[in-house]
């Protein structure tokens, strides 16, 4: 039988959930929220009940949202010549942040990793296709550039190098370029904690791939 009582029990459960946070510091964090006097545990309930309720997922380009779409996708300031490809919301949060782009983005949802039984079916291909396709149509330029961002691994390299056969075919029509972050970016390293000027350099060292 367990000594903490079962809402207690429950709160360690969901914060164990966390990427990188084992059962202790989960229990540290229950706890915190349990001695915390002012509402804490209300008020992030609350906002954990507000951002379920109404954020979604751009219908452009699948960033977090508050709206169908995205003040990114509504701009008319963006360029729309260029759509970068990244894995996760937090990515354009990274390349917004060091306001080196002023292109669209579109995010995949995650890389093709057979270790983790993560397949192409899994990530959304077929929605950056239609995505394109829109963006080649608005074009006058008919020329699209596909800038692929995903992290500097195996796995992004892997979903890089799909993403590239793909849109062979535009490829070879010259209707797109599908370029490649420079390595400027460290192997191994996650693009959402990279700094400005890495960015910058990995964005303006980009190739054709
Ligand atoms: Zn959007």
């Amino acid at each position: 039988m367990s000594v903490l009582p079962k809402s207690v029990e429950n709160v360690i459960a969901q914060f164990s959930k966390l990427p990188g946070v084992g059962p202790k510091s989960a229990a540290r964090m229950t706890y915190h929220y349990l001695r915390s006097p002012n509402g804490d545990a209300t008020n992030l309930a609350n906002a954990l009940i507000d951002m379920d309720e109404n954020i979604c997922f751009c219908t452009k380009c699948y960033n977090v949202s508050d709206k169908e779409v995205c003040s990114l996708c509504d701009s008319l300031l963006r360029k729309n010549s260029k759509i970068c490809v990244v894995e996760e919301p937090l990515d354009v949060v990274a390349f917004e942040n060091s306001a080196v782009y002023e292109g669209f983005y579109f995010v995949l949802g995650g890389v093709i990793s057979p270790a983790e039984g993560i397949g192409a079916e899994d990530l959304r291909f077929k929605q950056l296709k239609e995505r394109c396709n829109e963006l080649l149509k608005e074009l006058e330029s008919k020329r699209l550039e596909v800038i692929v961002a995903t992290n500097p691994n195996l796995e992004g390299e892997a979903t890089a190098s799909y993403i590239h056969d793909m849109f062979e075919k535009y490829i070879k029509e010259g209707t797109m370029v599908v370029s490649r972050l420079a390595m400027g970016l460290p192997t191994g390293a996650d693009l959402e904690y990279a700094d400005r000027l890495t960015l910058k350099r990995a964005l303006e060292g980009r190739r054709s791939i």
